[in-house]
């Protein structure tokens, strides 16, 4: 198993549990990839996912390797789920529907009948697409099957999430509150295709969650059930190259020049990472370098991690700011490439929740900002103080933190050019490969791979896709493969399929 992301954790603790040996190689001092702990001074953060949506897709997985979720979590469910600020108006979301038409009647008046007609088409829309993100598509009559045939009128082909949900909303801006989830597959809500308009449905059916310790409790939990149920996880440890001969997969080479051979070998790097560091350019003929300009890649995300010596008790949990201008951010995130003045961001304040994260008094402000990938040709060596500076301003302006630099005692950074040196990101695109028509499903790099033989792909970068939820589904995929064609039988706790 080439990483220790969530894709690649949850198939190594299922496939141990069936009888597997499993040898995790992970480059990093710590679990977790983009799902790691990140500490600062007494501070205790997640790098990147803060929400946790569809968490019976967790519960299962922890099911499939043998254990329970919630002896080895502490779940917290958030309501409101996240406070969303406009300029002159907010709406604190709730899984509550009658909160939600409250809230909804007061920001935007009169339009408050529209969110039951939403719910209750994308309800409609997510119980049809659901299967087809828990199938694997390696073949062309999987994706023919009957399942993605019934799920083509659900599609909404030719209309984007926002398309699909002004029609619900009638009004701009409240189409914006439901559809900036777009942004959790790094796209434009005018490009994203329609049916990804369910995403804000799953998070008002299914709610959202924290973890105790923060969402990265949930990589190092994985990987206590990895170990227990026999997995190798060896840190520090890049792969340098992964081994294929006459077409098949063989095992890895480390950066220590060993070999480690083996039957199957499970890719959970970035997958435009491994494609153009890992592999072999003969051993492809899709995903070579030109194959990979050809395709599209999700936005990149500017991080701020803030240690404080104070707590801001009015901040809620989660808390996303608007630009005044959404269209003409996501326009230059999406095309021109420039960095805004007037952008959206989003604010974390986990101590409201979780007093786990930091001393006494303390908390630790996230603070994340879609920008451009690395496509766009932004030096961030040279941009990152001036944007850190205008971030700054938008705390004190916009989140109305006014002293917050007097009590910033520790801070980090991560910049697109970091996501791609540190944490080896193609192109500093987090969330991969856009989910455009032409890059989902089929047409998705696939759980087993079609470049050569006893490989598989996990994570963000292949089917189901990017976003905590579809990485598990993609592990439990690669395990089900792998066990199906080594024989070893397994029972399913997949229960909403
Ligand atoms: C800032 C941010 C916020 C996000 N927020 C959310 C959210 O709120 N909710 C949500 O559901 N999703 C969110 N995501 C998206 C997604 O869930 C995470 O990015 C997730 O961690 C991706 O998992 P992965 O398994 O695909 O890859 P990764 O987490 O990147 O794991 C890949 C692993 O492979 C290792 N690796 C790479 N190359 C090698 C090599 N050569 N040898 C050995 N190991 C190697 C890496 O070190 C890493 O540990 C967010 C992402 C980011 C970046």
């Amino acid at each position: 198993m080439v990483g220790a992301g969530p894709g690649g954790l949850t198939a190594a603790m299922i496939l141990a549990h069936r009888g597997f040996e499993v040898e995790v190689f992970e480059a990093r001092d710590r679990v977790g990839g983009r799902n790691a702990c990140l500490e600062l001074g007494p501070h205790r953060f997640d790098t990147g996912p803060t929400f946790l949506m569809m968490r019976y897709i967790l519960d299962e997985v922890f099911e499939e390797a043998g254990a329970d979720s919630s002896r080895c979590l502490r779940f917290v469910e958030l309501d409101p789920m996240y406070r969303l600020q406009f300029r002159d108006t907010a709406i604190r979301s709730s899984t509550d529907h009658e909160r939600m038409r409250q809230e909804i009647a007061e920001a935007f008046p009169g339009r408050e009948d529209s969110f039951q007609r939403f719910f209750a088409a994308e309800g409609r829309r997510f119980r049809r697409m659901a299967p087809c993100l828990q199938k694997h598509y390696s073949t062309l009559g999987s994706f023919f099957s009957l399942d993605l045939m019934r799920v083509l009128p659900y599609l909404s082909l030719g209309r984007s999430v926002f398309d699909v949900l002004e029609g619900y909303f009638g009004d701009p801006r409240l189409a914006l509150a439901f559809s900036f989830q777009s942004k959790y597959l790094g796209m434009s809500p005018w490009e994203c295709p329609g049916a990804f308009s369910m995403l804000s449905y799953i998070e008002y059916a299914y709610g959202v969650y924290h973890t105790i310790g923060g969402l990265s409790a949930i990589s190092d939990a994985m990987a206590e059930v990895a170990r227990a149920n026999g997995v190798l996880i060896h840190l520090d440890t890049p792969v340098s190259r992964v081994l294929v001969e006459n077409g098949s997969a063989r095992g890895v080479a480390l950066a220590d020049g060993s070999r480690i051979e083996a039957d199957e070998v499970v890719i959970n790097a970035d997958f435009a990472h491994a494609m153009e560091n890992l592999v072999a350019p003969e051993a492809l003929r899709k995903y070579t370098a030109e194959g990979l300009q050809k395709r599209r890649f999700s936005c990149s995300i500017f991080m701020l991690y803030l240690g404080l010596d104070t707590v801001y008790s009015h901040l809620p949990h989660h808390t996303i700011y608007f630009a005044d201008d959404y269209r003409h951010n996501v326009d230059a995130i999406f095309g021109s490439g420039e960095l805004c003045e007037d952008t959206s961001f989003y604010v974390r304040n986990a101590v409201v929740t979780d007093d786990t994260l930091a001393p006494a008094g303390h908390s630790g402000l996230y603070v994340l900002v879609p920008v451009p990938n690395l496509r766009a040709g932004t030096d961030w060596s040279r941009e990152a103080k001036g944007f850190r500076d205008l971030v700054m301003s938008k705390l004190r302006t916009r989140a109305g933190l006014a002293d917050i630099e007097a009590h910033i005692t520790h801070e980090h950074m991560i910049t697109p050019q970091d996501w791609r040196d540190d944490y080896r990101v193609y192109a500093g695109a987090v969330f991969n490969l856009a989910h455009t028509v032409r890059q989902m499903l089929y047409l998705r790099p696939r759980n087993r791979f079609e470049e050569f033989d006893h490989a598989y792909l996990v994570g963000g970068g292949t089917h189901p896709g990017s976003g905590l939820p579809t990485i598990y589904e993609s592990g439990r995929i690669a395990a089900n493969l792998i066990s199906r064609r080594h024989r070893v039988p397994f029972t399913s706790a997949n229960r909403h399929a």
